[in-house]
């Protein structure tokens, strides 16, 4: 598959049919008042394809449908294996059709179609696979009693569930969340996020084909102010998972506490630091992990290493490798293999984006790379390194997402806690060192989700991913973790007369 080239992804982007209307009690439909949206291709302006806006009343007939589903079980109390069997078939197909899938995805986002092939072909069905292979494995508890009681806590699925979605991994995050929520037994309402429907509105054609049964799947597509905010304000809505912004993190709580209080999961913004101590080697790997950690997915991560915080012992020696290597970035077209970096998700977010680099340079923050203007049509932005970052600057603690890094310079590792710490965000943290034991005192006194010690990662299918402070809720994606947020635990106490036997 990687070995394949520019013309044959062009070759399969040209036969593509775009899905366009929402999928909503096992039909495919327009909205219902007709109305729709674009979605365009970054990477040129264009139009791609028009949409469904689904209103208020469409994500309505999806709750109905969803809960009668719930009600009738014919998910939701179903046998294990018939989860299982249906989930898998989805893993399946999703990975039979990953060109098509990440060709889609690729002109819809910008994201490079070598990390769309990845995710799609790898993760995404590895990810159903996963979960389908846990739904027979999960049990529940009995509760140690006097004789003549048997006390069952049970696991029961919490009913409907809104899943609320960003546009930077498409596909992956409707994975993450679609899978522990489908093995769980719930039903499940999927909003894309608007800049990004196309490939979720095609994984439910491919989940319609593997047999999810009608009602326990619809994907809604429209903007978030009427298609999501009637997610959120929905009053027979049991849960809902989200992620994206922490502002609109904050506003589907208020939405919850409006309306029926249903359960918020929330993954939301960060600004992840990128630590390295005065024993680290300055490696190959290590600047490769640097780059990739801002630079992967044009620095629209959640979970980015966007504050390298970096010991003077090596900081000029760091600095100038990964300006070496940031300037190697191959910056393309997303349907090129060789090509790293994209353009961003839109015109607006480029705006956005540039707003910081302009802040930056105000604030007095030294500029060592500026790739930004790439002279092309279309939403490309090239990467920019900041450097004489002091924490306080808005660009040192506000979250970016785009492919701007800070480089701050510290001389103690207590300081290095310090500054990594003075965040509102806690989501993911890099840790560079080859003392075992500073590594370890580190990872235990830094205040987020997931550290990665010598090596960027955010772990893989087994391991939780989310956040601490304003990156996060108690709820987990990824795991054993991520079930918890689709069940809800039930209490069975049978008192039994089996003592009139003796
Ligand atoms: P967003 O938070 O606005 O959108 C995420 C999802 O929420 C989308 O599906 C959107 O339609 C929906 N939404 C938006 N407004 C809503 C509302 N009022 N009610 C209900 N649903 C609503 O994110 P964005 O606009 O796509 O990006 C803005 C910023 O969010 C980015 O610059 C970045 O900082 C952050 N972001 C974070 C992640 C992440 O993975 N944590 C992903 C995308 C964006
Ligand atoms: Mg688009």
């Amino acid at each position: 598959m990687t070995g394949s080239s520019h013309a044959h992804y062009e070759a399969i982007a040209s036969r593509l049919v775009m899905p366009s209307r929402a999928l909503i009690g096992g039909r495919w439909q327009s909205a219902t008042k007709g109305e729709l949206f674009e979605t365009v291709n970054p990477a040129t302006g264009e139009v791609l394809a028009t949409v469904a806006h689904c209103s208020a009343a469409d994500v309505d007939s999806a709750v109905i449908a969803a809960r009668r589903s719930v009600r009738e079980g014919v998910w939701s109390r179903s046998a294990p294996e018939f989860r299982k069997e249906i989930l898998l078939r989805l893993a399946d197909t999703i990975a039979q059709h990953a060109e098509e899938l990440a060709v889609l995805e690729s002109l819809d986002s910008g994201k490079p179609i070598r990390d769309c092939l990845k995710e799609i072909g790898e993760e995404v069905p590895n990810c159903f696979r996963w979960y389908a292979e846990l739904i027979d494995k999960s049990f529940g508890k009995v509760a140690p009693t006097g004789e003549h009681v048997l006390a069952m806590i049970v696991k029961e699925p919490v009913g409907v569930v809104g899943l609320v979605l960003p546009w930077n991994f498409p596909l992956l995050m409707a994975a993450w969340k679609m899978a522990p929520a489908l093995a769980a037994g719930c039903s499940v309402i999927v909003k894309p996020a608007e800049q990004t429907s196309l490939s979720a509105l095609r994984l439910g054609e491919l989940a319609v084909e593997a047999g999810i049964p009608d009602g326990v799947l619809s994907i809604v597509p429209g903007l978030g102010e009427t298609t999501g905010a009637a997610i959120g304000r929905h009053p027979d809505i049991d849960a809902v998972s989200f992620t994206g912004s922490t502002e609109i993190g904050r506003v589907f709580l208020r939405y919850a506490s409006d309306s029926n209080l249903k359960t918020i999961g929330l993954e939301m913004g960060g600004k992840s630091p990128f630590i390295v101590l005065d024993d680290a080697e300055i490696s190959d790997d290590l600047v490769e992990s640097a780059v990739m950690s801002a630079f992967w997915n044009g620095g629209q991560n959640c979970s980015a290493n966007m504050r390298q915080i970096v010991s003077a012992k090596v900081h000029d020696d760091f600095l100038h490798a990964v300006v070496e290597r940031a300037r190697g970035i191959v910056i393309g077209h997303s349907l090129d293999p060789e090509t790293e970096m994209g353009p961003l998700v839109s015109a607006e977010h480029k705006e956005n984006v540039c707003r910081f680099l302009d802040i930056g340079r105000k604030e007095g923050a030294r500029t060592v790379l500026d790739l930004a203007d790439q002279g092309r049509r279309g939403s490309y932005l090239g990467p920019t390194v900041f450097t004489d970052l002091s924490p306080d600057m808005r660009i040192a603690g506000e979250e970016i997402f785009g492919p701007v890094l800070g480089v701050l310079k510290v001389n103690a590792l207590d300081e290095a806690i310090r500054v990594a710490n003075d965040s509102d965000y806690g989501l993911h943290a890099t840790v560079y060192t080859r003392d075992i034991d500073a590594a370890l005192h580190v990872a235990k006194r830094l205040e987020c989700g997931t550290v990665a010690v010598n090596g960027f990662t955010e772990g893989d299918m087994k391991t939780p991913f989310g956040g601490y402070k304003q990156s996060g809720s108690l709820a987990r994606d990824k795991g054993t973790e991520a079930l918890d947020q689709y069940l809800r635990s039930k209490t069975i106490w049978i008192t039994s007369g089996a003592d009139r036997l003796g």
